[in-house]
């Protein structure tokens, strides 16, 4: 018996010490990732048996039946191997069949007039009420509902659920009265949760379903707290981070502003003036701008840069790739350069001897802006005075990059840009440490591209639509799921298409093709050729998903469009429509489509708002594959579900961060349990 009470965590004691937990039991638990009695009772069900309640077969429809019935015929099925037992059963409600499928012992098991306990899910098929997923048992008198329902636990090999139950149920005994609580008492109480040890109890045999809700949102609560907790103070400690502001009146962005041919949409307008706003706080900027693809992000981040340059800052622009930084770097020369901007170019692909007089001047200052890959921040790079860091498309980024850029040293200004909208529960929790703003809609003029779904065997009628697009003076792109063809698969790829495009269908126009393997200095030709209207089509793989800008390009061919993501082929179809003339896309789709495939594809042709579709993403890839962060452990949420239990997150978060604004260095008594989380190797910290 433990004494001492302790935070769950803590109970580190190997699980040999519970009853029946023999060498091979051990084995399979270990399998389940579950070492000590904490990961024991931290195993949680993933559903629960309810025989609270009998249900006789007459209320079949209303859940799993229950009930104790008399075995009144047994029936044979089927030949030879195939032959299949059918028990017959009554009790007072009704009758019904158990096919035994593989279960023909159930025979010795329920004989004719014998009373048997009967738990399963049963429908009504071929004019009877039957069953063929059911559990039953002898038994001699009358049934008793349990008091408790049954936790059905994750299993692996060599385990089963009786087993799992058992040892749970010691270590509850053993351990469970001396869980001390860990959150606040005040604010579990204002919240009404239960006890820890009590939710702990509940979640594992609970005596109904409002109690299993009880004990999962005390739980989930907790995990979500600590989670936000960790946000707050990574929020305290930037903000705590001083820096003193040069005044700025806006001489340069209001000359570039006169400079473009269009006005700034009022969604642009409010967004720059709350990244201006940042850019005026005593501390540093930590934002998400976030807008479909062509809302137009790019001018914002440009028109803020020049804040940065004017007051003397050196400003850092990041894209994911080398194409993008490319354009990048030419619509800037295009927009500021001409303002007096000094402006630099910085990839990988830099050469040798161009790269040491580059380096001195960004450290001498003779570098305003920035603009390249991740290179920019290799260790090399030093900046005289960096102020502003802007990020696009961040999703693209891995953690570690963003994490690298924060120990540049002191800590700039960041404004991040993401064309993949952020589902509300990720923005609160993986990027909870930004504010977000949102460009809504579209500059005046976009028509919504026009989506189709074609099987592959249509594939002609799509070429024939091409074919007097292009008649037309417009331009298409055809995307490819592979670079080139392999044993391993038989899927179209790029280079084989872009040959048999340019001989066999358009042989009239001119073809380029663009992919990953091509060295820099050929992909930014093909995309300039592409870019001026040398070339007619171009066939590529995703290398084009992001920021690629043609606005005369208006047809997108993706074939085997069922194997890109939902968020890839949003960002697809967003390279067109980008100008005055009526976008389409053609998703083809292969003869043998899985029913999730089909689902995917009717989501992006029934919606073009990139946030349901980002929701829809969310919900078939889960916020990890989502993010591209599956092994970073940001997200790791053992009880909570970011997306079920949205209202508990936002309750968390509010919670945390009350806290820190009250009372920023956690002095108050009633913070003691959060000041001993904390101290005590906090399970809940993000790293
Ligand atoms: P994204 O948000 O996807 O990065 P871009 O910044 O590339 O979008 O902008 C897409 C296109 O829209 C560009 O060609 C840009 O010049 C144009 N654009 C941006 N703002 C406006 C506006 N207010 N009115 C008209 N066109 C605009
Ligand atoms: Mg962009």
């Amino acid at each position: 018996m433990y004494t001492e009470s302790v935070f769950l965590r803590e109970l580190t004691q190997n699980v040999t010490i519970l009853k029946g937990a023999g060498p091979s039991t051990i084995r399979a638990l270990a399998n389940l990732g579950i070492h000590n009695v904490a990961d024991l009772l931290l195993h949680l069900p993933r559903d629960y048996e309810d025989r609270t309640q009998l249900v006789p077969l007459s209320r079949f429809s209303e859940g799993k039946v229950y009930t104790a019935a008399r075995v009144i015929g047994h029936d044979w099925f089927g030949f030879g191997r195939m032959r299949t037992l059918k028990i017959i059963i009554a009790d007072e409600s009704s009758e019904a069949a158990l096919l035994c499928f593989n279960r023909p012992f159930l025979e010795q098991l329920a004989p004719i007039g014998s009373i048997i306990q009967v738990y399963g899910k049963f429908q009504f098929k071929y004019g009877e009420i039957q069953s063929s997923s059911f559990e039953i048992k002898r038994i001699e008198g009358g049934l008793i509902p349990e008091s408790e329902l049954s936790p059905v636990y994750p299993l692996t090999e060599k385990l089963n659920q009786t087993s799992v139950r058992k040892l749970v149920a010691i270590a509850l005994d053993k351990f469970a009265s001396h869980l001390e609580d860990e959150l606040p008492a005040p604010l579990r109480e204002a919240r009404e949760f239960p006890r820890k040890y009590e939710a702990i109890r509940e979640i594992h045999f609970p005596s109904s379903w409002e109690q299993v809700k009880r004990a999962h949102d005390a739980l989930a609560y907790e995990e979500l707290f600590y989670f936000q907790l960790g946000i707050a103070l990574r929020v305290r400690s930037r903000r705590a981070k001083k820096i003193e502001r040069r005044p700025c009146p806006g001489v340069l962005a209001s000359r570039l502003r006169e400079r473009l041919p269009y006005s700034l949409t009022s969604d642009q307008d409010s967004v720059l003036a709350q990244i201006l706003d940042d850019m005026r706080k005593p501390y540093p900027m930590a934002r998400l701008m976030q807008g479909d693809v062509g809302s137009g992000k790019t001018i914002v981040a440009l028109l803020a840069a020049l804040y940065a340059v004017e007051r003397g800052g050196q400003v850092a622009i990041m894209a994911p790739t080398e194409l993008l930084a490319r354009q990048h770097a030419t619509i800037a020369a295009h927009l500021v350069e001409p303002l007096g901007v000094r402006l630099a170019f910085v990839t990988g692909a830099v050469s040798n001897a161009a790269r040491p007089p580059l380096l001195a001047a960004l450290q001498s200052g003779n570098i305003d802006i920035a603009i390249g890959t991740h290179a920019l921040f290799s260790e090399d790079v030093v900046f005289k005075n960096l102020e502003l860091v802007v990020i696009d498309e961040q999703q693209r980024f891995g953690v570690l990059q963003r994490i690298a850029l924060y120990r540049k040293g002191h800590i700039p200004d960041l404004l991040m840009m993401t064309a993949t909208p952020i589902p509300r529960s990720l923005a609160l929790t993986f990027f909870g440490d930004l504010q977000v703003s949102t460009i809504e809609h579209l500059p005046p003029g976009r028509k919504p591209v026009v989506t189709h779904l074609a099987r592959e065997d249509r594939r002609a009628s799509v070429y024939d639509f091409v074919r007097q697009r292009l008649a037309e003076g417009r331009q298409a792109y055809f995307v490819y799921p592979v670079i080139s063809g392999s044993d391993k698969h038989d899927l179209r790829d790029a280079e084989s298409m872009a040959n048999h495009l340019a001989k066999e269908v358009f042989p009239e126009y001119k073809i380029g093709l663009l992919h990953s393997r091509l060295n820099d200095e050929t992909k930014m030709e093909v995309m300039a050729r592409f870019a001026s209207g040398e070339l007619s089509i171009l066939v590529a793989t995703t290398v084009v998903e992001v920021g690629v800008d043609v606005p005369n390009a208006t047809v997108m061919v993706v074939e085997h469009a069922e194997r890109f993501g939902l968020s890839g082929l949003h960002q697809l179809r967003g390279r067109i429509g980008r100008g005055v003339h009526q976008g389409y896309c053609f998703l083809v789709y292969s003869k043998e489509l899985s029913e999730e495939g089909r689902d995917r594809l009717k989501a992006l042709y029934n919606t073009a708002d990139g946030f349901a579709i980002a929701e829809e993403d969310l919900k078939i890839r889960g916020p990890g594959d989502m993010l591209g962060i599956e092994q970073s452990g940001e997200l790791r949420l053992a009880i909570a579900d970011m997306r079920k239990d949205f209202e508990l997150l936002k309750l968390a978060r509010h919670d945390a961060f009350g806290i820190i604004e009250r009372d920023p260095a956690l002095n108050e008594p009633e913070h003691a349990v959060i000041a001993q989380v904390l101290a005590r190797a906090n399970p809940f910290s993000e790293k």
